[in-house]
């Protein structure tokens, strides 16, 4: 697969509020962490749409200049990380177009696992294809001459597509959220001041002051216009739920309700589960800051070892993930964390973090506390490893740099200097969550992918031996 495929981003949407723009600029920073490498906002007064994009920070992107110059009462609003290859201005997204029928704009988050063969299609037919990303294939399917309603044309189109789809449709009289059929990438919906919004997490809810409705449900359109509000079900037949489990584990914010529920309580659960799989005699918890906070809280709730900060956060480092070499992201480790000596010297650790994927960032951080004088240190990891690439949305590397891919648990031990590591048992995983165990896609530690996988991930699929 190529990278630029991979993506995983956040999105936000308000129709008909007098502060939209203004909402929805907040409601994309506090959906920064779904993706940083650029942002954009698209709004509409019902003749035109504005738009504006940029690489960057949503703080720095949208100045007040810009915020003003938005100004309309409905808009829709992206972040996007995606890896160094597609790091352009071209597909920082809405994409906006103007068709035959106007203006569209749209938002996605998630990834398509037949873009390539649409895209080869629509390329055999002479279209023109002006960014990289599998997004634009939903708006060339749009643009396609409507031999049916609308209804019908929207539903022909979505039905098109394989993969993981959580989307914003923009155009001057409408906006449209629709989630695949599966459900593997959040959205949910709340109201504002009767103003109907849409957003990735209730988090970005929560900041704009909006009550928390529901969410879109796999499968489901929602349209906002001058009429009110309409939702309708797209799929041919009912599909498997697939609701990613990482969104869980790592991505989505604490405070957020995901899938229906609290990732902060589902995190503490994964560490309670954890502590009772793995205990270990220790003197104190440490969880690795941010990611490890909550399932740390529940393994020392669960072991009865008291939890103590033994890192210190620096704020105005980035995801070290983001740095787009492996020199840069071996030097973002202790930029980003600082051991608090004091709290670790001559102590046994169970330091707990959500993952390990390439392993880069855990080595350095156990160098640090040996460096720091810890006694004894037990790495406890709040989910399976991930040994297998995924192709609905989260940015794994390729599975050779996927060091559960390639190592054994002792072999990572080892690599990584630990006196003892262990994972929790996807069992464990799946008990901690209050969907039924078969509503989530665990593919990146199982290898089995609910929807299938074709085209030109095979050969990442082949590497990764499953
Ligand atoms: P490493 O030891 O280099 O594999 O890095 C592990 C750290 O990366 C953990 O603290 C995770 O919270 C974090 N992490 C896990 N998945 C991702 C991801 N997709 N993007 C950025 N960071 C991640």
């Amino acid at each position: 697969m190529s990278r630029e495929a991979r993506e995983f981003c956040g999105l936000f949407g308000i129709y008909g509020h007098p502060e939209a723009v203004h909402k929805t600029f907040y409601g994309m920073y506090s959906l920064q962490h779904r993706g940083q490498e650029s942002a954009g906002m698209c709004t509409t007064a019902g003749q035109t749409l504005l738009a504006h994009r940029g690489m960057g920070l949503v703080g720095e992107i949208f100045t007040r200049d810009v915020l003003e110059g938005l100004r309309n009462p409905v808009a829709i609003g992206h972040v996007r990380y995606s890896t160094t290859g597609s790091s352009t201005i071209q597909n920082a997204q809405p994409l906006l177009f103007n068709y035959a029928a106007g203006p569209l704009a749209i938002a996605h988050n998630g990834n398509l696992v037949n873009s390539g063969h649409l895209r080869k299609q629509f390329e055999a037919r002479g279209s023109i294809f002006q960014t990289s990303t599998d997004s634009e294939i939903i708006m060339h399917l749009l643009a396609q001459p409507a031999e049916r309603g609308a209804d019908e044309h929207l539903i022909w189109a979505l039905r098109q597509l394989r993969g993981a789809f959580s989307l914003l449709i923009l155009t001057p009289s409408r906006m449209i959220a629709v989630r695949d059929a599966h459900g593997f990438r959040p959205l949910c919906v709340g109201v504002l001041d009767g103003a109907p919004v849409a957003a990735s997490e209730s988090c970005a809810l929560d900041i704009v002051g909006a009550k928390y409705l529901r969410e879109v449900k796999p499968g489901e359109v929602v349209e906002w216009s001058a009429n009110g509000e309409r939702s309708f079900l797209f799929p041919e037949k009912p599909e498997v739920p697939a609701h990613c489990i990482f969104e869980h584990v790592y991505f989505a914010r604490p405070d957020s309700l995901v899938f229906g529920e609290s990732v902060h309580r589902v995190r503490m659960s994964l560490g309670e589960r954890l502590a009772r799989e793995h205990p270990v005699p220790a003197d104190l918890v440490i969880p690795i800051p941010d990611s490890g906070n909550d399932a740390a809280l529940g393994y020392s709730h669960a072991s009865k070892i008291p939890m103590e900060h033994g890192f210190v956060r620096n704020h105005y480092v980035g995801r070290t993930f983001i740095q787009p070499t492996q020199g840069a992201r071996v030097s973002g480790v202790g930029l980003k964390l600082n051991v608090i000596g004091e709290v670790v010297r001559g102590k046994r650790l169970v330091v707990v973090d959500d993952s390990i994927i390439r392993g880069t960032t855990s080595r350095g951080r156990v160098r640090l506390l040996r460096q720091a004088g810890a006694k004894e240190i037990h790495m406890r990891i709040s989910c399976p490893p991930i040994a297998h690439p995924c192709f609905y949305g989260i940015d794994f590397p390729n599975p050779e740099e996927l060091v559960a891919a390639r190592m054994s648990v002792e072999e990572i031990r080892r690599h990584l200097d630990l006196d003892s590591l262990a994972y929790l048992s996807l069992d464990g995983l799946l008990s901690s969550v209050s969907n039924p165990k078969d509503h989530y896609c665990t593919a990146c530690y199982s290898g089995q992918y609910r929807v299938p996988v074709t085209e030109k991930f095979t050969k990442l699929l082949h590497e990764s031996k499953c």
